[in-house]
């Protein structure tokens, strides 16, 4: 069934992508350096034979013994918080790490996938969002190092395909959520599970008025083994459309966990875009893929993850 490896293979998203290939029948091969994934994100695989971890940062040139045939990078820092902890190593591993990571797929001859992000349309002056939208990106601001690490990645990822005939896919992946996410990671999901549960204020940013469209992460990876596995070397949007406003998303955590914890308001930080919805015309056309799994029930599901890890102290790390 052939051969992958998965940069950031313990991360968030890339450990559920380890799952999905292993439960196809592929061996995995997953890379990360654990700076913001987990190793308990992949510790129920540890006997598995098809399964590999090597800890290594992607910034280095990538060795890997034996043929590959799907090279997928997710490694990357990608957390609002990480943009002012981790500047430069974001920078660095959008840029030397998807350099790496083209080199091995063309020393194999594999296909490579990389994982960019709905912040290369920044601040966008045009809701939804169509892969077609140039973006507007501030590249001096807070967020600009993901954003221009992400568009960087993007750019020599076509350069390799135009120059080098490389089979590449890029996915830009708007909000996603679910187990697997840090508690402790800043971002607004696990923020507000988590304020919500030990009955501390839900610290909404700005006036709350500022939209994003969440998507389950089991619905990302449904789209990323479809385009991975499609001819489509275009940029394509995996994202759920659904867009709500954070006051109203504050609104329906605090339904889901039965909190009495109440809204407050503080700054919205420098950058945070105004508005995000995914078009998603592009992914229906061309890989025959939506996303099935309706907020409120991939919200339960994440809320109760969550509450597993607050009663466990697992999150302490
Ligand atoms: N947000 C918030 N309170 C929090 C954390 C985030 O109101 O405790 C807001 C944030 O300002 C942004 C939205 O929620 O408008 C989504 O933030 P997140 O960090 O999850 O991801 P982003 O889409 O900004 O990359």
């Amino acid at each position: 069934m052939g051969r992958v490896v998965i940069l950031g293979g313990s991360g968030f998203i890339g450990s559920h992508l380890c799952d999905r290939y292993l439960a196809t029948g592929h061996e995995v091969v997953a890379v990360d350096n654990l700076c913001t994934g987990h190793k308990r994100n992949i510790a129920h695989l540890s006997d598995n034979k098809q399964f590999q971890f090597i800890e290594q940062d992607i910034v280095e040139p990538l060795k890997i013994d034996g043929p590959v045939d799907l090279v997928l990078n997710f490694a990357s820092p990608a957390s609002p918080k990480d943009f002012t902890i981790l500047p430069i190593e974001i920078l660095m591993v959008g840029s030397r790490g998807q350099h790496n990571a083209l080199d091995l797929a063309r020393e194999k001859d594999a296909t490579i996938l990389f994982a960019s992000t709905s912040e290369v349309y920044g601040n966008p002056q045009v809701n939804p969002q169509p892969e077609s939208y140039l973006g507007n990106v501030n590249p001096i601001g807070i967020r600009g190092v993901y954003d221009e690490s992400k568009r960087f990645g993007e750019s020599i990822t076509m350069a390799y395909h135009r120059k080098y005939g490389l089979r590449t896919r890029i996915v830009r992946i708007f909000n996603t959520y679910g187990p697997r996410m840090q508690l402790g990671d800043g971002r607004v999901l696990p923020n507000f599970v988590s304020q919500a549960f030990r009955g501390e204020p839900i610290t909404v940013y700005g006036d709350g008025m500022q939209t994003r469209s969440f998507q389950y992460v089991s619905d990302l990876v449904d789209g990323v083994e479809k385009l991975a596995a499609s001819d489509c070397t275009d940029p394509v949007n995996i994202g759920n459309p659904d867009e709500i406003t954070i006051l109203q998303f504050a609104q329906e955590i605090i339904q889901l966990t039965n909190s009495k914890s109440e809204i407050v308001f503080k700054d919205l930080p420098p950058g945070d875009p105004l508005v995000r919805q995914p078009v998603i015309s592009r992914a229906k056309e061309r890989l025959g893929w939506e996303p099935k799994v309706p907020r409120l029930e991939g919200l339960k599901t994440a809320v109760d993850y969550f509450k597993m890890l607050l009663e466990t102290s697992v999150e302490a790390q």
